[in-house]
């Protein structure tokens, strides 16, 4: 029987990509929903090409859009509307598998609903992991998910670690950062950069949001939360090296001093191919990796004075609590500013810094608790970009 898969975010660049590796294995999959923000021809021209059994959409005016869309194209795929009906298909009996790809804490609840059905989960979205922590992880072990990295960094060191999990001689997980398309430059050069600058990233193409905290470093700020959450790794076992080549995904280093490394061209069709295929290997489109091609491999350590985000998320990871869902939200609204030109580059550290003064966290017994505090975070830093912003 095929693998029926649920994709959140479909329209999005991990979506986009997940749909051309499905796209190679027609006999394997079968894709039951497909859901998306606000972007309905995006969304139309999928279900036409896939002709899921569900579509949802988060604004409920382009639900509306899609419907008669849909319904004039002859199509009986069935839309429904708002976040509950995102989450309504995250959760669905009928299927296996949920691609989770929505971008920032938007995710939370559609991942969540997904995580309470016992699905297996494949997770791009970071930021749900981020902002909910403990109160996600145990909830995948309460229901029974299962949790497939499908972030590059999570996924190769997936790859690179014992069967038994990190008590099996594992010394340290060393996260590797390509340093974005501002490696090298100093605070001063930083205050002119523009967000057609940030949104070019040297190795990667992805949407809007993770290139800019690729640019500042909060990318790899917020990997470092994931990668402690998913491995169970404590934080001071959790190194980032910068590496700009982008061909050493991540590394594991074990007791003897061994480390391994899993490696392959930039390109997250062979992270998210890993993930639907676990344990078994399937053909990603991904070009192989050409060695006689590569000049060099180059790592440094990474610049935390110029780029202050990094230190910033080990800052809220080891506060614990709810820190980390502050910090998110609070680098979430200055992101969106910065990317609106109404904030310099330089001040979404300053932003999140400031937020994490003003409220430090706490702790939060569940999800609504945490929302919450996402809330109370967005409107500290928005008032944040009245003195700061331009
Ligand atoms: P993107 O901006 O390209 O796509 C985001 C998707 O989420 C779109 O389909 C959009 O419609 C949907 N969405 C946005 N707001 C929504 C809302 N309120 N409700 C429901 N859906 C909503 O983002 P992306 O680059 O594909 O990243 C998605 C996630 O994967 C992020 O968490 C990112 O950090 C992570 N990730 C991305 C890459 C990459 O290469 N792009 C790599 C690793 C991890
Ligand atoms: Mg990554």
């Amino acid at each position: 029987m095929k693998e029926r898969i649920t994709v959140l975010g479909a329209t999005g660049s991990i979506g986009c990509q997940t749909l051309e590796v499905l796209a190679l294995h027609p006999e394997r999959y079968e894709v039951v929903a497909l859901t998306a923000g606000h972007r309905w021809r995006e969304l139309a021209e999928q279900c036409l090409r896939w002709r899921p059994r569900y579509a949802a959409l988060a604004d409920e005016q382009a639900a509306g859009e899609l419907r008669n869309h849909l319904k004039a194209a002859g199509s009986d795929t069935e839309v429904l509307a708002g976040h509950q009906g995102v989450c309504a298909v995250a959760g669905l009996d009928d299927v296996d598998a949920v691609v989770a790809a929505i971008v920032g804490a938007a995710g939370v609840r559609p991942t969540l609903a997904a995580v309470g059905a016992g699905k297996k989960i494949l997770l791009a979205n970071k930021e749900t992991l981020v902002v909910t922590g403990a109160l996600f992880m145990e909830a995948v072990k309460r229901h029974g998910a299962t949790l497939l990295p499908v972030d590059s960094e999570h996924n190769a060191i997936f790859q690179c670690l014992p069967r038994g999990g990190v008590d099996q001689g594992v010394r340290r997980v060393l996260l590797t950062a390509s340093g974005g398309p501002f490696l090298g430059w100093s605070a001063e050069q930083l205050a002119s950069v523009t967000p057609e600058q940030a949104v070019r990233h040297p190795n990667w193409d992805m949407g809007p949001k993770i290139s800019v905290d690729s640019a500042t470093l909060m990318n790899k700020g917020l990997e470092f939360i994931e990668a402690c959450w998913l491995f169970d790794m404590p934080p001071e076992r959790v190194d980032v090296v910068i590496h700009p080549q982008s061909v050493v995904h991540s590394m594991v280093e074990y007791l003897d001093g061994s480390v391994l490394a899993q490696m392959g061209t930039p390109d997250m069709r062979t992270p998210i191919a890993c993930a639907l295929a676990w344990p078994q290997r399937i053909a990603s489109g991904a070009p192989s990796l050409d060695f006689a091609k590569l000049a060099e491999l180059r790592f440094l350590p990474p610049d935390e004075k110029a780029f202050p985000c990094l230190a910033l998320a080990r800052q809220a990871m080891q506060a614990g609590g709810a820190a980390t869902a502050v910090l998110n939200a609070a680098n979430e609204v200055a992101v969106a500013a910065f990317l609106d030109g109404g904030l310099g580059f330089q001040h979404i550290g300053s932003v999140v810094a400031n937020t994490l003064d003003a409220l430090p966290g706490g702790c939060c017994d569940d999800v609504d608790e945490v929302m919450d505090l996402d809330g109370r975070a967005r409107e500290l830093a928005r008032q944040q970009l009245v003195t700061l912003g331009r």
